[in-house]
């Protein structure tokens, strides 16, 4: 096998990442190494795409852009690194042996993470609406529920979009929205993450009670 196959058929765009010393998540997500990413944009796997900058493809292609090789080059370091032996008299074009995601894949992929993310915010406001309603008129309202009531409307019209909408409204949804879903999903793993403690607390205190 060339070089281009047996680089690809072996390694993935995350191990390649990981090789290079690259923190990723276990939601396989991880700060963008091409632009100047604040909080984990990057969704890396067998490919990777970049929710803030748009840099997407394959193992090689990662290697390329990190390193600044060419893509032959590329491939030459990932077999390199990885200890994978290839034939370097095999001179015919590179071929997949997987088929490659297309962008129409990876662009699926993309809208699924928005809808899901998304759903679980929305799920999330709902409770919030009635959690944190104010007892009466005088109390002050809570920022979850002001939260809840601008945002639930707003994000089931989001949802309405990523199920019915057209291709075009919803690559514009994903590259505005993006950047602020990955906050969202980050907010709703630490709101769940303190609820947890919240509600050991609680119990181990109910425990003592008893
Ligand atoms: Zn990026």
């Amino acid at each position: 096998m060339n070089v281009f196959n047996v680089a690809k058929a072996a390694v993935s765009a995350k191990d390649v990442a990981a090789f290079c010393g690259i923190n990723i998540n276990r939601n396989n997500m991880c700060l963008c190494p091409f632009h100047n990413d604040k909080h984990p944009s990057m969704k890396i796997d067998k490919r990777y795409f970049c929710f803030a900058c748009g840099a997407k493809g394959d193992a090689i292609d990662f290697v390329s852009a990190y390193f600044g090789l060419g893509l032959k080059d590329a491939a030459i370091k990932i077999c390199d690194d990885f200890n994978l032996s290839y034939d370097s008299s095999y001179h015919h074009p590179p071929q997949n042996i997987k088929p490659k995601k297309s962008d129409e894949q990876i662009f699926t992929e993309a809208s699924d993470y928005c809808f899901k993310v998304l759903s679980d915010y929305l799920h999330l406001l709902k409770e919030w609406k009635i959690e944190y309603a104010p007892k009466d008129e005088s109390e002050e309202w809570h920022p979850y529920f002001c939260e809840a009531l601008n945002g639930i409307s707003h994000v089931e019209y989001l949802l309405d979009i990523l199920l019915y909408g057209g291709v075009s409204d919803r690559v514009f949804l994903i590259q505005d929205y993006g950047k602020k879903v990955i906050d969202i999903e980050r907010r709703i793993n630490e709101h769940t993450a303190r609820r947890k403690a919240n509600d050991k607390r609680f119990s181990r205190m109910h425990g003592e009670c008893r």
